[in-house]
């Protein structure tokens, strides 16, 4: 089954609300270059709505970078899922390895978070990726089953296909250090077979991003990959024209 390639840019806690606008001129000015490739960008929760409005009718995605499960309470600093579509977002990401690392995210929450994400209509993206010390040790794929499988856990088999996994290796995430085509589509390809004793022949048409370092320099070599069907990308995609690089360097 042949995957549409989809980018998707994390700003992290960057960007002004001007400056992301700034950002979507300079993008939907070259978007041209990306014909082929779906777009998505995460902004900072301040900058959704105003990213949604100046994206709208360019068919680029706006996913938030996290969400609550909970549809509202006392949850103070969260989002919740009707608050992110509200302010214009399809999606959102789960579990970044940041959340997991600096804010004690875990597995059985992503699961709740997949579900609630699906519920309002958003397109769960969940992260996942092994600690440098992990791959040393062997263990990658044992990280990476039990991390899908804890997060997928309350989803029923027709929602994991609406899910998109983000193979993250942590190691890679902001250090300029890669993993290599062969180490990117060996974890990606045992995802999908994860993803099969979920959805079955849906995971055939489950998108699988790479992130880790991505720069429009790796990206072709990166998604030429069978498996990797795109990329997900920090660093790199503060700049609309590195985002747009990236997405042409994708096309297949
Ligand atoms: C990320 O934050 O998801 C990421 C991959 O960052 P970078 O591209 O900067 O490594």
């Amino acid at each position: 089954m042949s995957r549409r390639p989809l980018v998707a840019g994390n700003w992290k806690m960057c960007k002004t609300r001007a400056e992301a606008v700034a950002w979507c001129t300079d993008l939907t000015a070259g978007l041209a270059d990306a014909e082929g490739v779906d777009l998505a960008v995460c902004p900072p929760a301040t900058a959704l709505a105003e990213v949604a409005a100046a994206l709208a009718g360019s068919g680029v995605g706006v996913w938030g970078q996290n969400v609550h499960q909970a549809e509202s309470g006392a949850f103070t600093g969260e989002i919740s899922t009707g608050m992110l579509v509200e302010a214009g977002a399809s999606g959102a990401l789960l579990g970044h390895s940041e959340r997991r690392a600096l804010f004690n995210e875990h597995d059985d929450q992503l699961a709740e978070k997949v579900v609630a994400c699906l519920a309002a209509g958003l397109d769960p993206v969940l992260c996942i990726g092994e600690l440098e010390y992990a791959r040393d040790a062997g263990s990658t794929e044992q990280i990476l089953d039990e991390q899908l499988r804890r997060g997928l856990a309350q989803a029923a088999p027709e929602q994991v296909a609406r899910v998109t996994v983000a193979y993250e290796p942590v190691w890679a995430i902001g250090t300029g250090r890669t993993a290599t085509p062969a180490m990117a589509q060996e974890a990606h390809a045992f995802i999908r077979g994860v993803l099969r004793d979920f959805a079955g022949d849906a995971a055939d048409g489950i998108r699988i991003l790479y992130g880790g370092s991505v720069k429009p320099e790796n990206a072709a070599e990166l998604t030429a990959q069978p498996d990797v069907d795109g990329a997900l990308v920090g660093g790199a995609s503060l700049a609309a024209a590195s985002l747009l690089a990236i997405a042409a360097a994708t096309r297949p």
